[in-house]
C-alpha cells in the first residue's frame, strides 16, 4: 500500500497529459500483475457528427512501450465510436462494464472537464476481482480530479480553450520532432524537409469593438464562446487553439503538405465569415500565418504571425496573410534584414 501511496505522489507531481496518461497506465498494469492482458486508454475526437475513437495509449503483455500517436494518425483512419460499441455504451451510460470473451474486459468511464470523455480499458486473463475494480475506479478519480485541476490553471474560463500560459511549452514539444538539423533560412519554404510541419495562426475578430459597443459585453462573450466553438469543429483534433487574450486567437496546427495549412485556416475564415451569430449577424476575422522554422522561439514565430495579421487588419480585414508570401512580396520586411541592415550602419 505505501508503494501504492508513492506512486499516486508521483502521478500527481505530473503537469504533462500524455506523462499523466502513461504513468496511469503503467500504474494500473503493475497493480493488475501477471493476468494483465492489455490496459488502454481511449478518448473519442473529432466533430460530433463524426467521432472517432483514438487510443492515446494501450500497454500490452508483448508491448509494453506506451503508443500515444496523436500527430501522425489522420481522423479518418480512427475507428468510428460504433465500431467499439462496447467502449461507447461505457462512454454513454458513465458506468463500468464488464464484459467476459476469451478474455475478461472491463471498461471503465473517464471523464476529464474539457478533454471530453473517454474509457479506460483494462483486459485481463481472468475477470477482474471486486476489489481490484474498486481500486481502480478510485485511482481513476484521483486522475479525473487532478485533470480537472490541471485544466484549471490551463484553460480560459470564457471559451475552455488552452490559455496563453501553456503556449511557450506546447509550442516546443510539438515543434521538437520537426525540428530538422538544416541550417535556418529566411525563407520558410526553403526548408520543407520531409515530413510533417508545423504552422502558427494568429486570429483576431474584426470590429469586435463594435459587437461590444452595440450589443454589450454579455453578447460579446457570447460572440467568443462560438468563435471558440467553430475554431474547435474548423481545426484538427490533434490541432492546440489558445485564446492569447480579448479577441486574440493562436492555433498551433501541424499539416503534411505545403497549402494545407492556409487550407485549413481559410476553412475557418469561412465557416466564421458564413455563421449568424444569434443578435449580432454576421462577424469576420483576420489571420497572420507563419510556417515554424527549426531553430524557432515561441516569440519569434509569435511575431512573424503577428505581423502578417497587422497586415490583414491593415488591407481590408477578412483574410488569412501568411507572413512568407509577404516577405516574398516585399510587403513585410524580416526582422533579421532590418537588424543586419542596422548592423551594417
Ligand atoms: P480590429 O478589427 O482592428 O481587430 O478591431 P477590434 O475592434 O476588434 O479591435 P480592438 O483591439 O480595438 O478591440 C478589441 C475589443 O475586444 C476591446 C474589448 O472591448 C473587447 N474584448 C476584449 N476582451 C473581451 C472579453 O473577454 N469579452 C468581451 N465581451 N469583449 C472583450
Ligand atoms: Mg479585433
Ligand atoms: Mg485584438
Amino acid at each position: 500500500m505505501p508503494i501504492l501511496v508513492d506512486r499516486i505522489a508521483d502521478l500527481i507531481g505530473l503537469r504533462d497529459r500524455d506523462e499523466l496518461d502513461v504513468a496511469l497506465v503503467r500504474l494500473t498494469w503493475e497493480l493488475l500483475g501477471t493476468g494483465a492482458k492489455a490496459v488502454a486508454i481511449l478518448r473519442p475526437v473529432g466533430e460530433e457528427a463524426d467521432m472517432r475513437w483514438l487510443t492515446r495509449i494501450r500497454f500490452t503483455a508483448d508491448q509494453v512501450v506506451p503508443a500515444i500517436n496523436l500527430t501522425v494518425t489522420a481522423q479518418e483512419d480512427l475507428p468510428k465510436l460504433a465500431e467499439y460499441p462496447e467502449h461507447h455504451a461505457t462512454m454513454i451510460s458513465g458506468q463500468v462494464r464488464r464484459y467476459h470473451g476469451s478474455k475478461a474486459l472491463t471498461l471503465f468511464p473517464l471523464s476529464a472537464e474539457h478533454e471530453g470523455l473517454g474509457v479506460f480499458e483494462v483486459e485481463t486473463e481472468l475477470s477482474l476481482p471486486a476489489e481490484t475494480e474498486r481500486l481502480l475506479a478510485s485511482l481513476l478519480r484521483i486522475y479525473h480530479n487532478f485533470q480537472g485541476l490541471l485544466d484549471y490553471g490551463e484553460r480560459d474560463t470564457l471559451t475552455n480553450l488552452l490559455n496563453r500560459k501553456t503556449f511557450d511549452g506546447v509550442f516546443l514539444k510539438t515543434t521538437l520532432g520537426a525540428r530538422a538539423p538544416e541550417p535556418p533560412t529566411l525563407d520558410d519554404r526553403r526548408h520543407a524537409g520531409s515530413g510533417p510541419r508545423h504552422w502558427l495562426g494568429v486570429i483576431d475578430i474584426d470590429h469586435f469593438k463594435r459587437v461590444n459597443d452595440t450589443y454589450g459585453h454579455l453578447i460579446g462573450d457570447e460572440v467568443l464562446i462560438l468563435m471558440a466553438r467553430l475554431m474547435r469543429s474548423s481545426f484538427r483534433f490533434h490541432d492546440h487553439i489558445y485564446r492569447f487574450g480579448g479577441e486574440e486567437f493562436a492555433v498551433l496546427v501541424q499539416c503534411e503538405q505545403e497549402g494545407d495549412a492556409m487550407a485549413a485556416f481559410e476553412r475557418f475564415r469561412l465557416n466564421a465569415q458564413a455563421h449568424a451569430f444569434p443578435q449580432v449577424g454576421n462577424i469576420t476575422v483576420s489571420t497572420g500565418l507563419t510556417a515554424l522554422r527549426p531553430d524557432d522561439t515561441p516569440s519569434e514565430a509569435f511575431e512573424r504571425a503577428d505581423k502578417a495579421l497587422y497586415h490583414a487588419k491593415g488591407h481590408g480585414r477578412n483574410q488569412v496573410c501568411d507572413h512568407a508570401d509577404l516577405v516574398t512580396t516585399g510587403e513585410v520586411v524580416e526582422a533579421d534584414t532590418i537588424n543586419a541592415e542596422a548592423e551594417f550602419f
